[in-house]
């Protein structure tokens, strides 16, 4: 067994020099490259607010290199490739994955802040979404169309071609499992832009590629900036779609920029997810979701209950419960095996988190308790944050209308299931929603009400690789997961087969 942090016998792994660990090359056509036009930059532990990594970042140029490998492999070995031959390597790539799960876990834990008993579970699991589409490979059937005898009319599906993958900081190797498995399942082939906060783990995953064989240039890592590397890719017309997971406003930019182009794209973008917990829930169980949904992943996930909207009965007693239980989450260094929350993931978040905080106060939000920066003694100089409970939240705050991505909870009273409705759809967010009650018919009238792309019924954040995941309104475009994902990555082409092979000629008399 290899000690967590010394996956040396890479060539572009090592511990390198002043205590970094060193990642001097891109993953450019199943070679490891030096950068042309990029450099090496150092990759921050959020925990420490110091350097851990040191790792290449591409520029355009890069980008240039790692789409005419990923042209070159659709073209030549991967769309031809029969799909139960690209599933058996997408197997082996899962099983090595789940080998490295461990080791992984760690990996991102250092380069994202995440606690290390949330990475390990997470992990764990990911392998499983690389099976699912492996098992997916060669089932990529169209349908015949019945017409007439006159006609045979059918339809096929067609890897849409070469895929840049641009992917974000808070969950980096589930958005890429998200979108790397049903892209090389339909037979494209990918570019992967990670974000440019957590660089390392695609890099370690480019190895892992390498290993199971895939063909040279069917995967590309190509970590960069946004704004120079992540655009060049966006804007390459040798690009034939964008797998984005991000903010809405990057997804507008990437809109435009790749309007030129008309490439395809998916969005998975933010949310601002109710949480709704009518009287008459288990109110343990939902006690347990809804502080898990605010707290977890340092409440920088998309699908996060960040508003949390409680039948006005039992509001008091909601927001009691709340409070006591920030009191028992265990903020800390994120690699410890007790640690339930670690730090923001960057120094902007951070900041972000406590001007929302501030913003609240000032909007007549109740601080319930938290909202304060932890920097004494070991977290002095990383990016922590006290779990933060805002109550008297109304809908129109900014607290609740405006994605925080921090460990803050909005408890907001409601009386009755119209105005739970007419509150939880009053945003331009349409991601997930959780629904807590004990009755069945209330679960299934509200449930069809709310404009959501995921709607959890006593029970949230339940997501699997076979459920589809994507928003209604500003919270994306398409859906990832499911037999749906494949969609993102396929072009229909409709054939028309005459029978008879008689056309008739328009222009006679
Ligand atoms: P971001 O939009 O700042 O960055 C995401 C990625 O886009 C990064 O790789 C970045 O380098 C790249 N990028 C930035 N500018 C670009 C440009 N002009 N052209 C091309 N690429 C560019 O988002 P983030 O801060 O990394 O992630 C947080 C956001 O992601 C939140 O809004 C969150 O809700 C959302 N998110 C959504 C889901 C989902 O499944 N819906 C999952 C995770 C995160």
């Amino acid at each position: 067994m290899k000690d967590a942090l010394s996956v040396t016998d890479t060539l572009n792994g090592g511990p390198g020099d002043g205590g970094l660990r060193r990642y001097p090359h891109l993953f450019i056509g199943g070679e490891w490259v030096a950068p042309v036009d990029g450099g090496i930059v150092e990759s921050i532990d959020p925990s420490t607010g110091h350097p851990w990594a040191a790792v290449a970042f591409g520029g355009p140029k890069d980008i240039d290199r790692a789409v005419s490998a990923a042209r070159e492999a659709f073209e030549g070995p991967w769309r031809r490739m029969p799909g139960a031959e690209r599933a058996a390597l997408l197997r082996r790539f899962a099983e090595l994955y789940r080998d490295f799960a461990a080791e992984m876990a760690v990996l991102e834990t250092r380069d994202s802040g995440r606690a290390i008993r949330e990475t390990r579970a997470d992990i764990a699991a990911h392998y499983q979404w690389y099976q699912w589409f492996a098992s997916l490979a060669d089932k990529l059937s169209g349908r015949t169309i019945p017409i007439d005898d006159a006609v045979h009319c059918f339809t096929t599906r067609v890897p849409v071609g070469v895929v840049g993958a641009i992917t974000p900081w808070n969950a980096p190797m589930l958005t890429t499992a998200w979108k790397v498995g049903p892209a090389l399942a339909a037979g494209c082939t990918v570019v992967l832009k990670p974000a440019e906060q957590t660089p390392v783990t695609a890099l370690e995953l480019a190895r892992l590629a390498q290993e199971a064989g895939l063909p040279p240039g069917v995967l590309n890592v190509v970590p960069g900036y946004g704004h120079d590397t992540g655009a060049h890719l966006v804007a390459h017309p040798g690009v034939n779609k964008i797998a984005f997971t991000g903010e809405g406003r990057t997804a507008k930019a990437i809109l435009r920029n790749g309007a030129e182009t008309l490439k395809r794209f998916s969005f998975e973008l933010g949310g601002k997810s109710p949480h709704i917990i009518f009287k008459d829930a288990d109110l343990e169980q939902a006690m347990n979701a809804a502080t898990s949904s605010a707290w977890s992943v340092c409440g920088q996930s998309c699908a996060l209950g960040s508003r949390v909207l409680v039948e006005r009965p039992i509001y008091d007693r909601v927001v009691e419960a709340f409070a006591e239980r920030a009191t028992r989450v265990r903020v800390g260094m994120p690699l410890e095996d007790a640690t339930h929350m670690g730090p923001q993931a960057h120094a902007e978040q951070l900041a972000k988190t406590l001007s929302y905080i501030d913003i609240g106060r000032e909007e007549g939000a109740q601080l319930v308790t938290g909202g304060r920066r932890l920097d004494a003694g070991a977290f002095a100089d990383g990016f922590f944050v006290e779990p933060t409970v805002f109550a008297g939240v109304n809908n129109r705050m900014r607290i609740a209308r405006e994605e925080i991505f921090g460990p803050v909870a909005s408890i907001i009273p409601f009386d009755g299931e119209d105005e739970a409705v007419a509150i939880a759809n009053d945003t331009t967010y349409g991601l997930c929603a959780g629904l807590w009650t004990g009755d069945v018919g209330r679960a299934h009238r509200v449930s069809a009400r709310i404009e959501a792309g995921i709607v959890w019924v006593n029970t949230y954040r339940y997501i699997r690789w076979s459920t589809p995941y994507g928003g209604f309104k500003s919270s994306g475009w398409g859906r990832e997961n499911g037999i749906e994902a494949l969609d993102n990555y396929l072009e229909t082409r409709t054939t028309v087969i005459s029978t008879t092979g008689r056309f008739p000629d328009s222009y006679a008399q």
